[in-house]
């Protein structure tokens, strides 16, 4: 496959990082996935935005403009075989000489970028629904749950635990009892009709398919979304639980450890609300 590194794009066996970039060594670095169909790429300028953040909270400095970002996902697009694409964008501090925690200054960030196929997009037909069976454990990550960093071992370790009992995510808790995110998605309950998700915090990532979420039942339908802390008796208890990502759209979770949600099938709003965002989900 052809990849993008450092304003160059080459054979994936040809792109070449020194060992000691800190990206490799501290896990030092920021990074994004876009969804692309048929070249078409879904909440581009927030992704882009949220890398940026990401970039300034660790005090990485980069001249990449919201363009050059969109000329390299174009060109992912075009020069890789496949229809639909998931666009990893990674930037990490660079490689520095010596060994030192600190950020070191005058080395210059590493650049990477590729696309991995992804499936066609989510439907919203109950029957032929991508569901999620997940496990449910205590959230071990660190405090800045809210950086898209790439050290992800925390999320890994959780993932792997949900794999390991033949799961598809890991749903997650902090030590108060209170619903954060899964280890690669965020979460939202419905009950008795009513939507909810834990608002953004340290404890989270701001997912961007959360916050279309969000925006779309804001300005295209009566249905809200409470944005509140959640226990995790409410969460086994709820009618509905979504996970959210960029690629799993609103994901119909069916069974969390042992307890069956709702009746074992998508629910009734998660087909109102998967059906409302395929329709505007490229609006933003
Ligand atoms: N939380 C975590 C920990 C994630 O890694 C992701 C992305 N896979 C999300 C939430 C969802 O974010 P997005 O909707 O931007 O993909």
């Amino acid at each position: 496959s052809t990849v993008y590194l450092n304003g160059d794009y080459m054979d994936a066996e040809h792109a070449k990082i020194s060992p000691m970039d800190r990206g490799f060594l501290f896990g030092d670095g920021i990074y994004e996935v876009i969804p692309a169909y048929n070249g078409d790429m879904l909440g581009f300028t927030a992704h882009i935005e949220r890398m940026n953040n990401g970039l300034n909270e660790l005090e990485i400095v980069l001249n990449y403009t919201p363009d050059t970002w969109r000329i390299i996902c174009d060109q992912l697009c075009n020069k890789n075989q496949g229809k639909n694409f998931g666009i990893y964008l990674h930037v990490s501090r660079g490689a520095d000489t010596k060994r030192a925690h600190a950020y070191p200054t005058g080395i210059t960030p590493t650049v990477f970028a590729y696309a991995f196929e992804i499936p066609e997009q989510p439907v919203s037909i109950i029957e032929s629904a991508t569901t999620y069976t997940v496990s449910l454990e205590q959230d071990k990550r660190w405090q800045r749950c809210h950086i898209k960093s790439t050290a992800l071992l925390g999320n890994v370790i959780h993932y792997q635990h949900g794999a390991a009992a033949g799961n598809k995510e890991t749903i997650l808790y902090n030590g108060l009892g209170e619903l954060t995110e899964a280890s690669s998605s965020n979460v939202f309950i419905v009950k008795d009709g009513v939507i909810s998700t834990p608002p953004l915090d340290n404890q989270i990532l701001p997912g961007i398919t959360r916050w279309l979420i969000i925006n779309i039942l804001h300005s295209h339908s009566e249905l809200k979304v409470h944005e509140r802390r959640i226990s995790k008796e409410e969460l086994l208890d709820a009618d509905e639980v979504w996970i959210t990502s960029a690629t799993k759209e609103v994901g119909p979770v069916i069974k969390i450890n042992d307890t069956l949600i709702g009746t074992g099938k998508p629910g009734k709003t998660w087909q109102r609300v998967q059906s409302l965002f395929t329709l505007h989900k490229f609006d933003y």
